[in-house]
């Protein structure tokens, strides 16, 4: 089944303001087995409008539109469509009486404009909108179901479920979409890829095929399944076997097939061990103190941490000895052992991390160039520390270290095994 989504609105023709309302009509699409084929921005003109609706009436099983039905003279869908349609708009009294009480509700006369909003194209179901005054339209034609629905998300998406649950979800059948996320670091997309390759074709060649995109950021890859099957077919446990084959290849290198971040593993590692950590910081700035406690209930295993960014600070908060910094530099795996210990120590938790880097723009040299980052970890009696060279402007070095540094302590955590086995790779 193929839909063609319309977001509609000249703001989003400026570099203000972006659609995001046709990402999340594509995600509850794709659930129920329609593919997207076409995605169009178009501005509140009558004639574009109306060129954008005619086109996909010739392909499209599915026209989703979303904007323009409020009460303002650039609010132009209703006519756009009326006239594609070749329907003339009736003024709805019931949509009207509405209108008019949600207004009186709010002890205000409604405005004359609004009567626009009660104009129905003929032949068309109206939409509930429970969270605003615009209803949506449904419309039938020969070929192609049209929904209309509001601009704003919070009353778009609403919306877009009901319709999906009373009149979409027939229409599609039975098929169903079902999804897996695996996550893994250490690699580059283009290694990920190359490794993966041969279980694409695999993949495509069985029935139903599985489909697999790959979407990387530095420092973390993302795999996306995706299998269609009737629901009696049971999607999600098609992409059972798929997971187990990535894990195959990829090994400790996932950190995670549940769609779960890195932080959220490695917080979930500490709790189960029921152990605690510190973290001394420089050039993340506390990056990684933040993201791990981003995660709910990580007053459980986080201790504390400090950002000391200058030479200063790393002698005062951590007792790092001004001669090792003196011979070592600031930026050295020296110092990084010394800033985990350090902050290990002040604490008596169990484990202690530390990071020292460069992350640019300037303070590089050719012995230490921008995006060289040290970083240490102790957990008990295990200590590991490692200079990496990551690429990228400021924000991308900072959180490719804090990555790494999650990475280091889930291979420690995971223990030898596993981290010899992902070193190996
Ligand atoms: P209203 O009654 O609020 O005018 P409307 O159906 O006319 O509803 P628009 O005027 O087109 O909708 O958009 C209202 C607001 O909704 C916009 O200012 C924008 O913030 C948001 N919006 C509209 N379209 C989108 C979109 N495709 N993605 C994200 N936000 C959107
Ligand atoms: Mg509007």
């Amino acid at each position: 089944l193929k839909a063609c989504l319309i977001a509609i609105g000249s703001e989003m023709l400026t570099p203000l303001r972006a659609d995001t309302n046709t990402l999340i009509v594509t995600a509850r699409l794709n659930d129920i087995g329609y593919h997207v084929r076409l995605k169009v921005i178009v501005g509140d003109d009558i004639d574009d409008l109306a060129r954008q609706f005619d086109a996909p009436l010739s392909w499209a099983d599915l026209i989703v539109a979303t904007g323009g039905l409020g009460p303002t003279e650039d609010d132009l869908t209703r006519e756009a469509i009326a006239r594609v349609l070749r329907v003339p708009l009736d003024l709805d009294e019931q949509v009207l009486e509405r209108i008019r009480a949600r207004f009186a509700r709010r002890g205000i006369p409604m405005p004359d404009n609004n009567r626009r909003q009660a104009m129905v194209p003929r032949g068309a179901a109206l939409l509930d909108n429970p969270n605003g005054t615009a209803p949506g339209l449904w419309i039938e034609t020969a070929r192609t179901a049209i929904v209309l629905l509001p601009g704003p998300p919070r009353e778009m998406a609403p919306m877009f479920d009901a319709v999906i649950r009373h009149r979409l979800a027939q229409r599609a059948g039975s098929v169903r979409v079902a999804r897996r996320v695996v996550k893994l670091t250490g690699l580059s997309e283009s290694e990920t890829d190359a490794k993966a390759q041969p279980l694409y074709g695999r993949w495509r060649d069985r029935t139903p095929p599985i489909d697999a995109t790959i979407l990387a950021t530095m420092g973390q890859i993302e795999l996306h399944l995706a299998v269609q099957a009737p629901q009696s077919a049971e999607p999600a446990r098609l992409l059972e076997s798929a997971v187990a084959d990535l894990q195959e290849i990829f090994g400790a290198t996932i950190y995670s097939v549940d769609d779960r971040n890195l932080e959220t593993v490695v917080g979930q590692m500490l709790r189960d061990r029921g152990i605690t950590i510190a973290l001394a910081e420089s050039c993340t700035g506390g990056l990684l103190a933040s993201r791990l406690t981003d995660v709910p209930g990580s007053s459980g295993y986080v201790d504390r941490a400090v950002v000391c960014y200058s030479n200063q600070a790393k002698i005062d908060l951590l007792g790092v000895p001004a001669a090792l910094i003196g011979a070592s530099g600031a930026v050295s795996e020296d110092v990084a052992m010394a800033m985990a210990k350090g902050i290990r120590g002040r604490a008596g938790t169990n484990v202690g991390v530390g990071i020292t880097g460069i992350a640019g723009p300037g303070g590089g040299s050719a012995e230490k160039p921008v995006g060289m980052v040290c970083i240490a970890a102790v957990v008990d009696q295990d200590e590991r520390v490692r200079t990496f060279q990551f690429l990228g402007g400021r924000e991308l070095v900072k959180f490719q270290a804090a990555q790494s540094a999650l990475n280091m302590l889930r291979l420690m955590l995971l223990g030898e095994s596993a981290r010899e086995w992902a070193e190996r790779r």
